[in-house]
């Protein structure tokens, strides 16, 4: 046994517990039943369009959360409960063995009703796979939530990140760069996670992907019909093109997904530079809220997905998306 002690600033206070050498989990509750009927359940108590309902976070608990989430991968899954306990976080940790894959994952839930709206997360400890899928804009992005969770379970994934709040849930502008604009309707608020690195969703992000420096984060987004847009729209987070977004683009042509990739020259719009968890992915590791990224490294560890309504209205339109995924990140 050793001693750790973790000094929080925000708090000004001292914790001190111990931490097994060995992993032990006595204390954590155990559950089983649909990962896809938890993300029914987040999604209908997501924190709501115009509430101000997203509670944006101190720096000490976001630090707090890193700690809870590189406990987790660390298999010290009584230390990550005994933070949330300590700091009174909304939130229950549990093992749950889902039916259908037969898994058994690490899930972080909020307790409802919501009360800060920080997210739901899944984390598989056992997998080899790289992949994590990330859900910035559930209910918004129409459908994103539940296509992320079948893509999760059927790819095989480490994690998955589902947000827990209306990308508008509060008025109040992000303090991270965003094209400038008089709508208002346009602006990014600090409870949209895509923007905005005050958010434990973005903290789970940079934790997994500083755990593990192969982490391929694919963001799954939706966007309205565009004549200057095919049906799945891929960018890196730059104008780079890397060998992971190119053996994607050609697994979903296989699968009959009319996409492209962002290169400066495409003339659909929505390119994700002002995306945070891109910018982090990409390099930029100091201040991701407000410098952009000239290029993508390779192999290219962020891709993010803006799909039409066609490729994300019901389970049979999505899955060639999901073949493409497992297609071009298949399982180890
Ligand atoms: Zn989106």
């Amino acid at each position: 046994m050793r001693k750790v002690v973790i000094y929080l600033l925000s708090f000004g206070l001292f914790l001190t517990f111990s931490i097994d050498s060995e992993a032990q989990a006595p204390n954590i509750k155990k559950s089983s039943g649909r990962l896809t009927e938890k993300v029914e359940k987040a999604s209908k108590n997501i924190v709501r369009r115009n509430s101000n309902g997203f509670r944006v976070p101190t720096a000490g608990q976001l630090k707090a959360w890193q700690f809870i989430v590189e406990s987790i991968f660390k298999n010290r899954l009584d230390d990550a409960e005994q933070m949330i306990k300590q700091l009174s976080f909304p939130y229950e940790m549990s093992l749950f063995t889902d039916k259908d894959s037969k898994r058994e994952y690490v899930l972080l839930e909020e307790e409802i009703p919501l009360q800060a709206g920080w997210g739901f997360y899944v984390f598989d400890l056992q997998t080899k796979n790289d992949l994590v899928l990330e859900i910035p804009h559930p209910v918004f992005d129409g459908n994103t939530e539940f296509q992320g969770i079948d893509a999760f379970l059927q790819t095989g994934a480490r994690a998955f990140l589902l947000a827990g709040a209306h990308r508008r849930a509060n008025t109040q502008d992000t303090p991270c760069t965003q094209p400038k604009s008089s709508d208002p309707d346009a602006n990014y608020p600090v409870s949209d996670v895509a923007h905005a690195v005050a958010t434990p969703f973005h903290t789970v992000h940079e934790t997994l992907v500083k755990l593990m420096s192969t982490t391929i984060a694919v963001q799954l987004h939706g966007m309205t019909e565009r004549d200057i847009c095919p049906n799945a729209f891929m960018s890196n987070g730059s104008k780079t093109v890397t060998t992971n977004s190119k053996r994607l683009l050609d697994c979903l042509s296989k699968n009959g997904v009319e996409s492209e990739i962002y290169d400066g020259n495409t003339t659909c719009p929505l390119n994700a530079l002002s995306n945070v968890q891109g910018r982090f992915s990409n390099g930029e590791t100091e201040n991701p809220c407000q410098k952009t990224v000239k290029t993508s490294p390779e192999p290219g560890n962020f891709i993010h997905i803006e799909q039409e309504t066609s490729v994300r209205k019901d389970k049979k339109s999505w899955q060639p998306v999901i073949e493409a995924l497992k297609c071009a990140f298949p399982q180890n």
